[in-house]
């Protein structure tokens, strides 16, 4: 028993020393990695349920490090919310999707709607608005053109004022989509507290719903519910055609997932919208 317990603590002690490596990593290169443009911008596709076409996109971004190859953001966002950069990097972020925006236009093709995602910090962040508005008018955008994607956690402190700074973005003309929408317990409060256009059905629903009935039913609920207020429902995470044919039986709008397409790097994202039209 205590060779087991021996293994089974060095085993611990390997991956949060391995952890806090990373962290260290993360925490010293982050700067100039912002400068070296290593942050990189992928685009997601959204799809109308109605004639399976590209309706929008989310913006994902992904660190391009020399050595380390692609870093997923799971291995840094949370760090980033937590000491405060993530505004510099959402800032960076939102700004590469408006120049794509606009040059996407300047090339004659149709304006596609993209999301980016802002963090609590950034709502905190009292010269948000400012910053948002300059940007826009830096790449002749209008608002309606950005989608923000709050995350249903964004709510669990400080309501009042999450309140107030979403407000805030909705009355400046951002279409604003609550995303992760039923991972958290706040959900049904805020839906009546909050400007929202867009419902992020979480992915748990759409991926599980096969192995129980009561996700199923919820996910049918929630469909039926954002329509009665008149909201928009995008279900994340659809991997196959089953889940496609439940979605349009429900009656969702819009979905976005890797049965359609994973998130892309700009060139092939502009590849995919060249081949299938968008609406
Ligand atoms: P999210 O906003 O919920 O984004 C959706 C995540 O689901 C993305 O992961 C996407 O690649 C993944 N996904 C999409 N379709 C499928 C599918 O069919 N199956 C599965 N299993 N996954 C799918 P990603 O890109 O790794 O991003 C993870 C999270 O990191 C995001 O979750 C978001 O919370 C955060 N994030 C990403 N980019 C940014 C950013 O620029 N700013 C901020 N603040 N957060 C970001
Ligand atoms: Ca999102
Ligand atoms: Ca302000
Ligand atoms: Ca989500």
């Amino acid at each position: 028993i205590k060779g087991k317990y021996g293994m089974h603590c060095a085993y611990y002690d390997d991956s949060i020393r391995q952890k806090l490596l990373d962290e260290q990593f993360i925490l010293s290169n982050m700067k100039s990695a912002l400068v070296n443009r290593e942050f990189v911008v992928f685009f997601q596709p959204k799809y109308d349920l109605l004639d399976e076409k590209i309706c929008s996109a989310e913006a994902l971004v992904r660190w391009k490090h020399p050595e380390r190859g692609l870093i997923p953001p799971n291995q840094f966002i949370q760090i980033f919310e937590n000491n405060g950069f993530i505004t510099e990097l959402d800032l960076y972020v939102l700004e590469e999707t408006c120049k794509w925006v606009r040059s996407w236009i300047d090339r004659g093709n149709p304006m596609i709607p993209v999301s980016v995602n802002i963090s609590r910090a950034d709502i905190f962040n009292s010269n948000l608005d400012a910053i948002l508005l300059s940007l826009l008018k830096k790449y002749g955008l209008d608002p309606s053109h950005i989608h923000l994607e709050i995350t249903e956690s964004a709510y669990t402190e400080n309501a009042e004022q999450m309140i107030h700074g979403i407000k805030q973005l909705k009355e400046l003309g951002f279409v604003i989509e609550m995303d992760d929408f039923g991972s958290g317990y706040s959900s049904l409060n805020m839906l009546s507290e909050l400007p929202i256009d867009v419902l992020k059905l979480d992915m748990r629903f759409v991926q599980n719903y096969d192995r129980s009935r009561d996700k199923r039913n919820i996910m049918s609920f929630v469909i039926s519910l954002a329509k009665w207020m008149n909201l928009k429902v995008v279900a994340e995470g659809v991997e196959t055609e089953e889940q496609v044919n439940l979605l349009k039986l429900l009656g969702c709008h819009w979905v976005q997932g890797f049965f359609y397409s994973k998130p892309l790097p700009l060139d092939a994202f502009e590849t995919l919208i060249e081949q299938v039209n968008f609406s």
